[in-house]
């Protein structure tokens, strides 16, 4: 069975082809459209040949949704470079869709009802729904006949208690306009929380924190499988310190720079979104940049990482309490699987918690699923590469066997 894994965004398409035989899921082609109906628009292309990768680079005047997404299908067809005999070859389209409100459970064959339901959240998701939708609609054309599949970033948040979802602030606000913390990279969330499961084993693993840190970060507390509170709310705004959020922040602050200083909602939306976290205070939003700067002593990277580092000790004592214990932490994506220095301080000062890494464990680099706290800790510390496009996939092929 092969399944195109889909991401739209508003001005990217990322896709990854995979091939499942006997429950294994092998890439057979991925890449990106990058700079969609911009100047320098670019089509990437990484197909496997036996057992290795070759890449292609393709600049090239890309309009729109419709124009990547057909010039996609024609390379993956393609008689020469192509990986598939003809778009019929294709069995499936699996797409992220990042809001699906408190509709969507779990991932859906996409009909026009379930079209419906994601345009019916574009207020609420108005920079990821809409092209997501687009993503739909162009493969209708493109691939006509192929069932597509939404698994939805929401998702996994929708066992979250009511006391944790909603916010102290007039019913109506709920009721009428749906106000509520949704969550988000409930994908990821799902996917680390079952291989960390996996490895553990269920009895050991009954009450998990996950942490990814990535370009976005959020955490989840996870009880028995099931999320039970994550840090990300309404929006992805709310939560931890990110790239360039501002995360959780006193909601007077922006109505204050409204009334006060001349900004405009807008305005102040962007600059919490594109201009604040890590690259606000630190002036950088990659890690890797403000660890180098932190090391060489400069104040204001270390000020970032101490408040980014601050603020997810916040959580895991926050996720403690609710769910009375930890018996396991969960690293992943690119800060939470690759930065060993971040790692050792958001566990630094935590032997309260039975929290205690192994300084060698932590620094050896593996792209395995695998433990690194001390024989002495309590709690498990794992690091479990996050993989969205394969758990789309799989999501996709679940629905598709059901
Ligand atoms: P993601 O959004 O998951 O791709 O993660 C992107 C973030 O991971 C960026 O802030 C990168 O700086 C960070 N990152 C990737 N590799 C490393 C590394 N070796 N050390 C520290 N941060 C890293």
């Amino acid at each position: 069975m092969k399944i195109l894994v889909l991401n739209s965004g508003s001005s990217s398409i990322k896709y990854k082809l995979f091939d499942i035989y006997n429950s294994s899921f092998d890439v057979l082609a991925e890449g990106m459209v990058d700079r969609l109906g911009q100047e320098g628009s670019v089509l990437k292309y990484d197909r496997r040949v036996e057992d290795n990768i070759i890449s292609e680079k393709l600049e090239r005047e890309i309009k729109d949704h419709r124009d990547g997404l057909k010039q996609i299908s024609d390379l993956l067809i393609d008689p020469k470079i192509g990986v598939l005999e003809s778009s019929e070859d294709l069995n499936a389209i699996g797409h992220r869709i990042v809001h699906g409100g408190e509709k969507f459970s779990g991932q859906m064959v996409i009909d026009q009802e379930v079209k419906n339901q994601i345009k019916s959240l574009f207020d609420l998701a108005p920079l990821h729904n809409p092209p997501n939708y687009t993503g739909i609609e162009v493969c209708e054309e493109v691939f006509p006949g192929i069932p597509q599949v939404g698994v939805f970033d929401t998702a996994f948040h929708q066992t979250i208690p009511e006391v944790a979802y909603r916010y102290a602030i007039p019913e109506s606000w709920y009721t009428d306009h749906h106000i509520r913390a949704y969550g988000f990279h409930g994908t990821s969330h799902r996917y680390v929380t079952e291989k960390a499961r996996e490895f553990l084993g269920n009895a050991n693993s009954k009450k998990i924190i996950t942490l990814h840190l990535g370009n976005g970060a959020s955490m989840a507390a996870i009880k028995d499988g099931q999320c039970v509170d994550t840090s990300m709310g309404f929006s992805p705004l709310a939560g931890l310190i990110m790239g360039t959020r501002s995360g959780d922040l006193d909601p007077s602050v922006p109505i204050y720079m409204i009334n006060n200083h001349n900004l405009s909602a807008g305005e102040v939306d962007k600059i919490l979104n594109k201009e604040s976290g890590l690259y606000g205070i630190g002036g950088d939003s990659d890690m890797r940049d403000l660890e180098q700067r932190m090391k060489k002593g400069d104040k204001s990277a270390s000020l970032a990482i101490n408040m980014y580092t601050y603020r997810i000790k916040q959580y895991i004592g926050n996720f403690t309490a609710i769910m009375n214990g930890l018996d396991t932490l969960v690293f992943t994506a690119g800060v939470g699987e690759n930065s060993d220095f971040i790692r050792k301080e958001i566990c630094r000062n935590l032997d309260y918690f039975g929290i205690e890494l192994d300084k060698n464990l932590n620094s050896n680099r593996s792209e395995m699923v695998r433990k690194i706290n001390s024989e002495n800790s309590k709690i498990n510390i794992l690091i479990v590469p996050t993989n969205e496009e394969l758990a789309i996939a799989q999501r996709t092929y679940d629905v598709l066997e059901r």
